[in-house]
């Protein structure tokens, strides 16, 4: 049988699935993405609106992630890069943090702020060190705690861990207490550190278009949702069947297999404001963090502090919230203006667009960095992929879908299954 005659279908045009039919397609396979929504992207996507391009939801790539630094073209993403260290609110007051190693002009800034004592910025320098020297791999085979534990253990200061650690992760981790396993931090931080946090200019779904572009052997089935997967069939929502000799689930799973359904994955919340005002109180690309425990914003960035494909001559401003509220969108909206007027002075704000990601990031422990190719398989027929399978970032994304693709195809080179197919479908 022709490599390009197997029907090997992918289930969510996500980054994982995106990947995973790059993959096949570079080994001579035409698969077919099925997707529920009407455009590549899944949690990767920005919208038009009134003039600005807005994500859904705040979100950077790590450049140095080393899935992104294989898969993605960062010239022609046209990167842009925000300063390494963070301008954070307390007492009325602004100050600004970061890597002077990197960045010089963030040396006296450092030391010269009130964040964290004398020992956390030793310390901060130590756990560079030590990061900056141990591997991934080595990272992931640690025994896990949370972070705030983590932080704790390794003596910083209750001061920095409020004023700096838990705005600066939970704006990452996507939840308000630091309980994100160790692991996750040891990555991320590292990651922090041997590169830059970045935007492409023409907004995050830029990633997922690049990715898009790349395919020239795939089709497209927008606007489909899969009801089920079975061995050798995939089920949509209006009842209608789909062929399949293989299907990569580049989603949470559980809904989709039957005998999966106790095994659902849990998912971190968080909300975007998007705002537009006359002018920025953080004139640098830097990200903005409230350190009060009251507050429901947690960290902020004006995307026009970057070069970003902009048609309005307004700053744009975005506002993220991990905690849970129970507050309706006017209220929210009003909240939001007092804190943000209360805590950074920032006053003027004409409110553009809210997004509520209910599923942003897995819940997950014993974290993975990787996952083998047969690891993915969980059926002759049916393979896994998707951030949740290792952890949640867009790293893991590349991964498993990479690693799912790689399952595939050596599943068909091997014979295993060919057989069975060219008989039922030949
Ligand atoms: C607000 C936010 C901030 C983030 N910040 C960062 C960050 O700063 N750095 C970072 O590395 N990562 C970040 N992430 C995580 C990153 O976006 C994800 O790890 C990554 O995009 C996951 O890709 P995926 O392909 O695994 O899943 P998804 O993007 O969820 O793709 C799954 C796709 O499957 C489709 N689908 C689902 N069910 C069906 C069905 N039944 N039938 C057909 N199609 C279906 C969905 O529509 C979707 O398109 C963030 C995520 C969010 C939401």
């Amino acid at each position: 049988m022709e490599k390009s005659a197997y029907k090997i279908n992918i289930i969510g045009a996500g980054v994982s699935g995106l990947i995973a039919a790059q993959i096949l397609e570079n080994y001579g396979y035409h698969p077919t993405i099925i997707e529920a929504t009407d455009k590549v992207g899944g949690r990767v996507k920005s919208d038009s609106y009134k003039g600005y391009t807005l994500d859904h939801g705040f979100q950077v790539l790590l450049t140095s992630y080393p899935a992104a630094k294989k898969y993605l073209d960062y010239k022609a993403l046209e990167l842009q890069e925000f300063l390494p260290g963070a301008t954070i609110f307390k007492n009325g007051k602004q100050q600004t943090i970061g890597d002077p190693l990197r960045k010089l002009t963030l040396l006296f800034p450092t030391l010269f702020s009130s964040i964290g004592n004398f020992s956390d910025k030793l310390k901060v320098l130590k756990l560079n060190t030590i990061l900056k020297k141990k591997e991934v791999s080595a990272i992931f085979k640690e025994n896990e705690k949370t972070t705030l534990q983590y932080l704790q253990d390794f003596g910083f200061s209750k001061e920095i861990i409020s004023d700096f650690f838990k705005p600066f992760f939970s704006g990452i981790f996507l939840e308000p207490n630091l309980d994100t396993s160790s692991r996750m931090f040891e990555f991320v931080y590292k990651m922090f550190g041997d590169g830059l946090a970045v935007l492409p200019k023409k907004g995050i779904q830029a990633i997922s278009d690049q990715l898009k572009g790349k395919l020239n052997n795939t089709t497209f089935l927008f606007n489909t949702a899969v009801k089920e997967v079975k061995n050798s069939s995939i089920i949509l929502q209006d009842n209608s069947a789909i062929k399949s000799h293989i299907t990569i689930i580049a989603t949470e799973a559980s809904s989709l297999i039957s005998n999966l359904k106790n095994q659902e994955t849990e998912w971190k919340s968080c909300e975007t404001l998007y705002f537009e005002s006359e002018k920025r109180t953080i004139q640098k690309p830097i990200i903005g963090l409230i350190a009060n425990e009251n507050s429901l914003v947690n960290n902020i960035f004006y995307h026009t502090s970057v070069d970003i494909a902009n048609k309005s001559d307004k700053e744009l401003l975005s506002v993220t919230i991990v905690n849970n509220h129970q507050l309706n969108e006017n209220q929210l909206i009003d909240k939001v203006k007092q804190e943000l007027k209360e805590y950074c002075k920032i006053e003027d704000l004409h409110f553009l667009k809210r997004y509520q990601i209910k599923k942003a990031l897995p819940k997950l422990t014993n974290l993975q960095y990787e996952i083998s190719s047969t690891e993915t398989k969980l059926k002759s027929t049916i393979f896994l992929a998707g951030d949740q399978l290792l952890n949640g970032s867009l790293n893991a994304a590349m991964i498993a879908g990479e690693r799912a693709a790689l399952g595939v195809i050596q599943t068909l080179e091997d014979g295993l299954i060919v057989d069975e197919l060219t008989s039922e479908y030949s």
